[in-house]
């Protein structure tokens, strides 16, 4: 290869690697969804603490009911036994009568508390299904995200192997002192290694004014000439530039 055709496969593959870095680029800038993320994540752990003090107060509720149940029955057996006409003794139905009275102000106190449970808990019902919703939004919002996310992921992925393989056999037909000179001021000069003279002789990479006699250096395309401050490659502009 020539040294006019050198620079051209170095410039081939400035241009596939400038695909690959923007391709880069381009997949770490895209949007995981952190913040939808967070958005559910918050929404579904309120739905569970909402979903969990409803099972909390169920179990209360029904163990109030138990207990007020209980302690009607208990209520009726000694009421019926009062009136049965079977106890006879005077302290024995003062004791009953007590026991009774007792015993129906612990029905009255227990139907109370289920009646407010029961309260609480159609409340507790709704806000959990509330929050249901605003968790199912979210989790939908997400899955939609996330779904855009992958389809853009998988298109950038596949573009970049793309580029890679095209890569692979650009620099494979590279020559390789010259492709490791390459390299090497991609890696100093922020992926750009090889430029082309632009009208005005500067310098595309540093924007520098290229001196006469490099200009004239690069022209006659018989070596390897670098700019003399940013030490990027300078290619001359082709007859089709
Ligand atoms: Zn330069």
């Amino acid at each position: 290869m020539n040294v006019r055709e050198n620079l051209e496969s170095l410039l081939a593959l400035q241009e596939i690697d400038s695909a690959l870095d923007t391709a880069k680029r381009k997949y770490a800038a895209l949007d995981r969804g952190a913040d939808v993320r967070h958005e559910y994540d918050t929404a579904k752990s309120e739905y569970d603490s909402a979903e969990q003090l409803v099972k909390l107060t169920e179990t209360e509720l029904s163990d109030a009911q138990l207990e007020c149940k209980g302690v009607e029955d208990r209520y009726k057996s000694e009421y019926t036994k009062l009136y049965s006409g079977k106890i006879t003794g005077s302290r024995e139905l003062q004791d009953l009568q007590a026991e009774v009275e007792m015993l129906d102000r612990n029905a009255h106190r227990l139907k109370e508390k289920v009646d407010t449970l029961a309260i609480e808990l159609d409340a507790k019902r709704l806000r959990a299904s509330e929050l249901k919703q605003v968790a199912t939004t979210a989790g939908n919002k997400l899955r939609k995200h996330l779904e855009k996310f992958n389809k853009a992921a998988a298109i950038i992925r596949e573009e970049a192997a793309s580029l890679s393989a095209t890569r692979t056999e650009a620099a494979s037909r590279a020559d390789k002192t010259l492709l490791a000179r390459y390299e090497s001021v991609r890696v100093a000069r922020g992926g750009i290694a090889i430029v082309v003279m632009q009208e005005g002789e500067v310098c595309s990479g540093c924007r520098m004014r290229i001196s006469a006699s490099l200009k004239q250096r690069v022209n006659a395309c018989t070596e390897i000439v670098l700019c003399e401050n940013c030490e990027r490659i300078i290619c001359p502009q082709t007859k089709k530039d």
